[in-house]
C-alpha cells in the first residue's frame, strides 16, 4: 500500500498504471472514514485493478459558516482502515497544491445543483465539482464510486462526466447504516450519546413514508410530508426540518405524487448538526 501526497507523483503513477494496462478505480473522500467508505473502496475493487482512496477535506465545498475547522480528521486510523479494506494506493493531497493562491477555475453544474441541497448550501457543488473534476484530471481514474447517501452529489456528478466527456464510470453504492437504521456520516461523531439517539428521525421518517405507500397506497406528497414532520417531531422536538423532497431519481425532478423510480430526500438540523438521508420509495 502506498500514501501519495503530490500531485505530480500521483499523476506519473497513474499514467504509469494505465501504461500497464490497469484499470484505475477512485474513492472520493473527505477522511474519518466508517464502514460507509471502506464499502466504496471494496465496490471498486469489482471494477478495477487498483483501486485509489482520495482522501481531501476541500475547503471549496464549505461555506464560511459552516464546519471546515472542525471537520473530523484522523488521518493514520484511515490509513490502517483502507489498507485492511485492500486499498492499494491513497491520495492525500496538500490543501495548499490543490488551491493555489492564485486559484480561480471552478466547474459549475447548473439547475439540478439549485435545488435541495444547493437551496440551502449554494456554493457546495460548485465546490464538489470542482475538487472532483482535479481528482479525475489527477488520477485518471476508469471508475469513480459515490454513495448513494450522497445522492444528489452523485447525480450532479454524473452529470458533470457526461457534460465534459469524461471517460470515467460513475457508480452509486448503497448506503451503509448503523444498526438502528441511522446512516453512517462523519457527522455523527458530534452526537452526545442522547443525541446520538435522537438522530434515527430522519431514518424513521423515511421508513414511515415507504410504508405509508407500499401498504396503504398513499401517493399523496403532502399528507406524507406532515407525517414525516410529525415523527420527526415526536422524536426531536427542536429538529428543523430544512426540506424533504420527492423526486424523479435520474431527473431529479419533484414528482406531484409518488410514482415509479420516485427517491424521497430530507435534510434536518438537530442539535446544531446538519444531516441528509434519502430512501427509494418507490
Ligand atoms: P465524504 O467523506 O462524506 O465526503 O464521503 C465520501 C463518499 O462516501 C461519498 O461518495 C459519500 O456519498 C460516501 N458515503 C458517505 N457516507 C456513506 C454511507 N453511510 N454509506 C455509503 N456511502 C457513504
Amino acid at each position: 500500500m502506498r500514501v501519495v501526497r503530490s500531485i505530480k507523483v500521483m499523476q506519473v503513477l497513474s499514467k504509469k498504471l494505465a501504461a500497464e494496462g490497469k484499470r484505475i478505480g477512485v474513492v472520493p473522500t473527505m477522511g474519518f472514514l466508517h464502514d460507509g467508505h471502506l464499502s466504496l473502496i471494496k465496490r471498486a475493487a469489482k471494477y478495477s485493478d487498483v483501486v485509489i482512496t482520495t482522501i481531501f477535506v476541500n475547503p471549496a465545498q464549505f461555506a464560511p459558516n459552516e464546519d471546515l475547522d472542525k471537520y473530523p480528521r484522523d488521518e493514520r486510523g484511515d490509513i490502517k482502515k483502507i489498507k485492511e479494506a485492500g486499498g492499494e494506493i491513497i491520495f492525500i493531497p496538500r490543501t495548499g497544491d490543490m488551491y493555489a493562491d492564485d486559484f480561480q477555475t471552478y466547474i459549475t453544474v447548473e439547475e439540478i445543483a439549485k435545488t435541495l441541497e444547493g437551496r440551502s448550501r449554494p456554493t457546495h457543488f460548485r465546490g464538489v465539482t470542482t475538487v472532483v473534476a482535479k481528482l479525475f484530471n489527477i488520477v485518471r481514474p476508469d471508475v469513480a464510486v459515490f454513495g448513494l447517501k450522497d445522492y444528489q452529489q452523485a447525480i450532479v456528478i454524473k452529470r458533470m462526466v457526461c457534460d465534459l466527456d469524461y471517460p470515467i464510470k460513475i457508480i452509486i453504492a448503497p448506503t451503509v447504516r448503523e444498526k438502528d437504521g441511522l446512516a453512517m456520516s462523519s457527522r455523527n461523531k458530534y452526537f452526545s450519546t442522547s443525541q446520538r439517539k435522537d438522530a434515527i428521525c430522519l431514518y424513521k421518517a423515511l421508513r414511515l413514508a415507504k410504508n405509508m405507500n407500499k401498504k396503504n397506497g398513499v401517493t399523496n406528497i403532502a399528507k406524507l410530508q406532515k407525517a414525516m414532520i410529525k415523527e420527526i417531531k415526536s422524536i426531536c422536538l427542536t429538529a428543523n426540518v430544512e426540506y424533504i423532497a420527492f423526486t424523479d431519481f435520474e431527473t431529479l425532478q419533484p414528482v406531484k405524487k409518488i410514482k415509479k423510480n420516485c427517491i424521497c430526500s430530507l435534510a434536518v438540523k438537530m442539535y446544531g448538526v446538519r444531516l441528509i438521508d434519502n430512501m427509494r420509495i418507490s
